[in-house]
């Protein structure tokens, strides 16, 4: 019996389409094993797999060294935690927020947040230059802490932020215990993500593009460039009452 044309295509898609499914099935099952061996035990569970004879030829697997290196390519022999939310979907707002900037030379390092109150201490005023007071330096530090006020004073921010949402600040490693971010946790990568973004945009965009998309999405939506307004002002008054 001869096919038709169309049947013969059809035929054709659908064993692209399934070994396409079956590839992107193998790869998760690399992403989700600690070791070839526990890799090679799903896909002979999954697939008949057989370390001695079984190949899964359709996908370029035709023996255990292929099967290894499939891993290797697939898996960094680790499980790493998995951010399913899109940037796109960020929706986030911030309520009036009055900042006020104090002098506590109690803290640990140059600044701190709690709650509408950024804290500078004297390390901090050891980087400022009175002819020079919003220098890069200094803004980076004072941008970092106004990433940490948005972080305490909006819930939807805050929310967003432990979404992380595509891995945009870093990502965890469940297996090792540990981030591997911007910075050394995920609300620091979130702080130092948004001060880079002002002050260091193309070292963010290179680097982290995707935390350059996150930053952007939050600071549009909460007009975050009033807010550096207030305290880069609440700054200058709080030199004045210092010197
Ligand atoms: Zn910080």
């Amino acid at each position: 019996m001869i096919m038709s044309i169309s049947k013969m295509l059809t035929k054709l898609l659908t064993e692209k389409e399934i070994r396409k499914n079956i590839k992107k099935r193998v790869e998760e099952i690399a992403q989700d094993t600690d070791s070839w061996y526990d890799f090679i035990d799903v896909l002979t569970y999954e697939y008949d797999f057989s370390i001695k004879d079984g190949d899964l030829r359709d996908i370029g697997i035709h023996d255990l060294d292929d099967a290894i290196d499939f891993w290797k390519d697939h898996s960094e022999g680790e499980v790493w935690k998995v951010y399913p939310d899109s940037i796109d979907d960020v929706n986030v707002s911030l309520g009036s927020t009055r900042v006020n900037i104090e002098y506590d030379n109690s803290i640990p390092g140059e600044a701190r947040t709690r709650g509408e109150t950024i804290y500078l201490s004297d390390r901090f005023l050891d980087f400022v230059d009175l002819d020079d007071p919003v220098s890069d330096e200094v803004l980076e530090i004072l941008y970092h802490e106004i990433g940490h006020l948005l972080h305490e004073n909006s819930r939807s921010i805050k929310k967003w932020i432990s979404k992380n949402p595509e891995g945009c600040l870093g990502k965890y490693n469940i297996s090792k215990g540990y981030w591997d971010g911007i910075s050394h946790n995920i609300t620091e990568s979130w702080a130092q993500a948004f001060a880079m973004y002002y002050v260091r945009s193309n070292d963010l965009r290179n680097n982290f593009p995707k935390a350059y998309d996150f930053v952007e999405t939050i600071a549009d939506q909460v007009s975050a460039r009033n807010l550096i307004d207030d305290v880069v002002r609440e700054y200058l008054n709080f030199l004045d009452g210092m010197f």
